[in-house]
């Protein structure tokens, strides 16, 4: 590995984002904008690389991952960590020094249905200057993160004793220290580093933000090939909603990785098991189109591929849906302007890590009866070579008949219930019951009364097995 690529390999995403953008998009990153900052620049190669220099952040990648792992460790303190509090007081009060009449006020913005009892909250929040149309594609990407997770999970969002917010901050006129909740962070060197693009969520501060550069995909957003909140969304629901036993699962499956060997040493996915987390995120919603700092790990047939420890904690944290949230499809140019699934190289330095049993079961109580099982289901198999190539090159989204002939491959597998018969014949019989209601229907699939899809229809009971 030459410097420059270590350098490039080692470079921070999103919440320190940074790194070189895909290939297929370098004609479209060169157009931003130069910002002053005196932090050093860091070696940016030769070539191609350079012609982003002026638009990607200048922060070393010693000192930015240092700071990084203390941030979501809890070890990185404000100057003042009794403005929590003041800045909470404040915020009702809408005084802030720092702020500019023409940002207006900061306020809710749009509520996230997380919670269907209405027992609780959880909003995005930005001051007026952001633009509405930002507000309401933050709301889009995020209901459909927050839908997809596992009820119990999803509870535990709202839930909390202070309530979960994602924030927008509007570039250029703002940086991220100018949320109220991340005010804390001014004058300090974390707070320095006012080219972040958004930070994830801590138990300290249980907040998210995103740039809404990023979040409308703009031309003038140096981290476009790649989601900043469903990034930085996947750090919240890491930090602040996994019940302890998950949180170790996690940890169990970063480790795993790093162990495995199966990763390129140093790659930014694995500096962490925060990181994992995020970019395991990122990939199960299609949020990037990066290889270099994921190896490339931007879908689920790939996590799977790749990293299948991982993948089952995913499949464990958010529903299993075959119609799942895909950024990809969501935000405003990814279909025109990401590169195709096929175009993004899938790194392979190694052996893909081993599934390896996390220690979930602890985890499962009444609210939570899902059970991930990615590769041992009985009835769940790729049934032509070609599966994997043509999984990874994204097919599963291309090509409906992926979905009947490569299950394996596509990660569609449904979970097995403790009774070994009851099982779902097909990969759309969870779509087909819990969204279309289509258990009572004949429909083609489902079998006579869901019989065909005995798991997701809840018939197992009445097929006696
Ligand atoms: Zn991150």
């Amino acid at each position: 590995m030459t410097v420059a690529r270590l350098v490039r390999s080692l470079l921070l995403l999103c919440c320190f984002s940074a790194g070189e953008p895909t290939t297929a998009n370098t004609a479209a990153s060169s157009s931003g904008t130069a910002k002053s900052s005196s932090i050093r620049q860091p070696t940016w190669g030769t070539g191609r690389q350079n012609r982003h220099a002026d638009i990607r952040p200048r922060h070393t990648t010693a000192t930015a991952q240092r700071l990084l792992a203390d941030y979501y460790a809890g070890k990185l303190r404000p100057a003042l960590p009794a403005a929590v509090g003041k800045v909470i007081r404040e915020a009702s009060a809408q005084q802030y020094a720092w702020a500019k009449p023409e940002w207006g006020r900061y306020r809710r913005r749009a509520v996230v249905l997380a919670d269907p009892a209405g027992a609780g909250e959880f909003a995005i929040w930005a001051w007026d200057i952001v633009p509405e149309a930002a507000v309401q594609q933050a709301l889009r990407v995020l209901s459909g993160m927050v839908g997809e997770l596992a009820p119990d999970i999803r509870q535990r969002l709202v839930s909390g004793v202070q309530p979960s917010k994602v924030a927008l901050f509007k570039r250029p006129e703002q940086v991220w220290t100018d949320i109220p909740e991340h005010s804390i962070w001014k004058g300090t060197e974390f707070g320095a580093n006012d080219w972040l693009s958004g930070v994830g969520g801590t138990r300290a501060v249980p907040v998210s933000s995103s740039d809404t550069r990023n979040v409308m995909e703009a031309a003038d957003d140096p981290y476009r090939e790649e989601s900043v909140l469903v990034h930085e969304f996947g750090h919240h629901i890491h930090n602040l909603v996994l019940p302890d036993c998950v949180a170790r699962a996690a940890d169990v499956a970063h480790a795993h990785a790093v162990a495995s060997g199966s990763y390129s040493p140093g790659r930014y996915m694995v500096s962490s098991v925060f990181e994992h987390m995020a970019n395991g995120a990122a990939a199960w919603f299609q949020g990037t189109c990066r290889s270099d700092v994921n190896d490339g790990i931007i879908s689920r047939p790939r996590l799977l591929a790749r990293d299948p420890t991982l993948f089952s904690l995913m499949q464990y944290i958010f529903t299993p849906s075959v119609a799942r949230m895909r950024y990809r499809s969501l935000c405003p140019a990814c279909s025109t302007k990401w590169s195709p699934e096929a175009a993004v190289p899938l790194l392979e330095p190694g052996p893909p890590a081993p599934l390896i049993k996390l220690p979930l079961d602890q985890c499962i109580s009444a609210a939570s009866s899902w059970r991930p099982v990615p590769r041992n289901a009985p009835d769940c198999s790729d049934m032509k070579s070609e599966c994997r190539a043509r999984a990874i090159a994204g097919q599963c989204d291309t090509h409906p008949d992926m979905l009947t002939l490569c299950q394996l491959s596509c990660g569609v597998c449904r979970q097995v219930s403790s009774s070994p018969g009851c099982l779902d014949r097909n990969a759309s019989c969870f779509v087909a019951a819990s969204v279309q209601g289509r258990c009572q229907s004949d429909a083609a699939g489902m079998g006579p009364q869901g019989m065909g899809c005995l798991l997701s229809c809840g018939n197992c009971t009445a097929a006696r097995i």
